[in-house]
Formats: C-alpha cells, sequence, structure tokens
C-alpha cells in the first residue's frame, strides 16, 4: 500500500474533476477559510501568535491558501510548512503558496514556536495492515502475486483487547504509520505548544471491518488492481489517533462529523455573505456548502479530530 500510493501520488495530481477524487477544499474555498479562522482563534485565544502553520499532505494547496488569507484577515501571518513526498504535488503547492517550505517529513519540521498542524484526508492515504480472526488465531492479512492470502505468524498482540475476541473471519485493521506520525507530533506539540486537526473518513474504534478501498475516476475499483495508479485508502480509526495523543500528554477534542464542525464554524454565515458578494454564484456556492455539511453528502461520514497542548483552550467547532 505504501509503495502503490507512492507511485500513485509521486507521478500525478489526483484531485479535481478530471482526476480521481475531489476533497473538501477543492469544493469550496469556505472550508480553507474556515480552518484558517479556527486557526487564528485557537492561537489568538492561546496567546501563542508566533505558530507555524504545518500542513500535511496540502494535495494542490489550496486549503492553505484559503486557510492563510483568512488568517491574515486577523492580523495573522504564520510561516507555512508543508509535508508532502509528492514532487507533482509539490510543484502545484509552489503555485499557491510560493513561499512554503516542504519537508519530506514530519522530524524536520520547526523546533523554535508552537506548530498549528491540519491535516485532511492525510492519515487516510497511510498504509494499513490487516488481521483475520481465523481457526488457528489472529492472522496477517498479506498480499502476493496480486491476491490476498494469510500470513503464518501469530498477530494476537496486535489486536485491540476489546477485539480479541470478534467472531471468525472478523478483521481488523491498524495503521502503524498514522500512529507514529500522532507519536511524534504529540511529543511536539507538548513541548513547543499548538495542536492538530484532522479530517477523513473515519471511525471511533476499536471495531472490526475491511475498509480498504480504491477510488478510480471517482468510482471504486479493485484495491488489488493495477497497483499505483489508483488511490488506496482505509477508514482512520480517530479514537486510537486520540488515545495516542493523550498517551503523549495532549488533550483530544471529542470527535464530530465534519458537519457539525463546519456548521459551528459559521459556515451558514459565509455561503450567505459569498452569495451576497457573488449573487450570479448563488447556487453554486449553496451546492458546494451543501456537499461539506449534508450528512448524505460529506457531512457524516467524514470526521472532524483535534488534539491540543494540555495548556490550550478548547478550539472551536467541537462543543
Ligand atoms: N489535503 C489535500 C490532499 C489530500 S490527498 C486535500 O484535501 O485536497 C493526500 C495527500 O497526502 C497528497 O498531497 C499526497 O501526496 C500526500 N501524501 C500521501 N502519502 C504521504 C506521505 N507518506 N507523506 C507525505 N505526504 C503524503
Amino acid at each position: 500500500m505504501r509503495d502503490a500510493n507512492a507511485a500513485y501520488y509521486g507521478g500525478r495530481d489526483p484531485l479535481g474533476r478530471a482526476g480521481d477524487f475531489i476533497t473538501a477544499p477543492e469544493i469550496s474555498q469556505m472550508f480553507g477559510e474556515l480552518i484558517g479562522l479556527w486557526c487564528a482563534d485557537l492561537t489568538l485565544r492561546a496567546g501563542a501568535p508566533d505558530f507555524a502553520y504545518v500542513e500535511l499532505g496540502p494535495g494542490r494547496g489550496t486549503l492553505a491558501a484559503d486557510a492563510r488569507r483568512a488568517m491574515a484577515k486577523a492580523g495573522l501571518n504564520p510561516p507555512v510548512h508543508f509535508v508532502e513526498t509528492s514532487p507533482v504535488l509539490r510543484e502545484k503547492q509552489r503555485g499557491a503558496v510560493p513561499d512554503a517550505q516542504w519537508h519530506d517529513d514530519v522530524a524536520t519540521l520547526p523546533v523554535d514556536r508552537p506548530l498549528v498542524i491540519v491535516a485532511n484526508e492525510f492519515f487516510d492515504a497511510l498504509p494499513i495492515r490487516q488481521y483475520e480472526r481465523t481457526g488457528l488465531g489472529w492472522r496477517e492479512r498479506m498480499v502476493a502475486n496480486g491476491r490476498f492470502l494469510r500470513g503464518e505468524a501469530d498477530c494476537a498482540d496486535a489486536i485491540p483487547l476489546a477485539l480479541s475476541d470478534a467472531p471468525l473471519g472478523a478483521i481488523v485493521e491498524r495503521n502503524p504509520e498514522a500512529e507514529a506520525i500522532m507519536a511524534t507530533l504529540a511529543d511536539r506539540i507538548a513541548a513547543q505548544g499548538g495542536a492538530l486537526l484532522a479530517f477523513d473518513y473515519g471511525y471511533e474504534g476499536p471495531a472490526a471491518g475491511d475498509t480498504l478501498q480504491a477510488m478510480t475516476a471517482h468510482a471504486f475499483a479493485d484495491p488489488l488492481d493495477a497497483p499505483g495508479t489508483r488511490d488506496l485508502t482505509a477508514h482512520v480509526d480517530f479514537a486510537m489517533l486520540a488515545m495516542i495523543a493523550r498517551a503523549h500528554g495532549l488533550r483530544p477534542s471529542p470527535c464530530v462529523t465534519q458537519g457539525a464542525y463546519l456548521t459551528a464554524l459559521g459556515i451558514d454565515a459565509r455561503a450567505a455573505a459569498l452569495a451576497r458578494a457573488n449573487p450570479a454564484g448563488a447556487q453554486d456556492i449553496e451546492t458546494a456548502r451543501h456537499r461539506l455539511v449534508a450528512p448524505e453528502a460529506m457531512g457524516r461520514l467524514f470526521k472532524a479530530l483535534s488534539v491540543r497542548h494540555a495548556d490550550w483552550p478548547m478550539p472551536a467547532g467541537f462543543s
């Protein structure tokens, strides 16, 4: 999954109507603007206006450009740091945020100031492991020669206690890279101050289920077919990420739906203001707002979670 996604993202810009999938910041400027205001509100209330704005997997840089415009209106112009592996997407990001600084991974992020970190549809692209409850015990579900097969080693240690008695055939997923990145960033935030805000398809585990999926041209595809040419994702276990953050000294927010988060931040008012300024575009603005918040669109399946330094206030959008 790691190699396939590295090849996939490394060689193309998959976003948008002509690509394979579309993300919230590409649907409307409102998404990034509200996140920019969220960053401004949080850092001002925390008394930490000298933070760095960090994005993990920033795509085309659209979210960061919109967020930065909104932050500037609040008088904040933080340096922008992007963690991005794809050369093609780095080039797009350079167009949107020319003065950003790029990182291959989170290890090189600045150490001299609080980090406010945003990740939209990042954790879901990291490689998962799957384990299956078999008659012999827990075995890893592996891939060879284009087919799934069972590993031979006992993997009971990878299974959360609450799932150890799952029925035969149950599949449990872990995302070691997501867990490691959260642990590293939590240590940084605990030492330097700051917060992390993540959006993804996801759930609050522990829960069993096979969520590995492939998308091509806006449709589901066989995840084992044509590796490196389609986007592989898995749903994110937000309870696991929150637990890791807490174990590293941070305070997690509740996990809420994207619809609830954006509504609490005032997307209705922002949509109305944009429509007033551009009456000819009012229908498109309403369509985009609906797509981002409606339960039958992206509003319910996508979740938002934030974690913050123990001394920082509760961020907006989570009550
Ligand atoms: N956040 C963007 C793009 C989401 S797609 C948006 O909302 O539009 C996933 C992004 O994560 C892409 O930019 C991809 O290149 C990047 N990415 C995937 N795996 C990565 C990894 N291991 N390290 C850094 N970036 C990664």
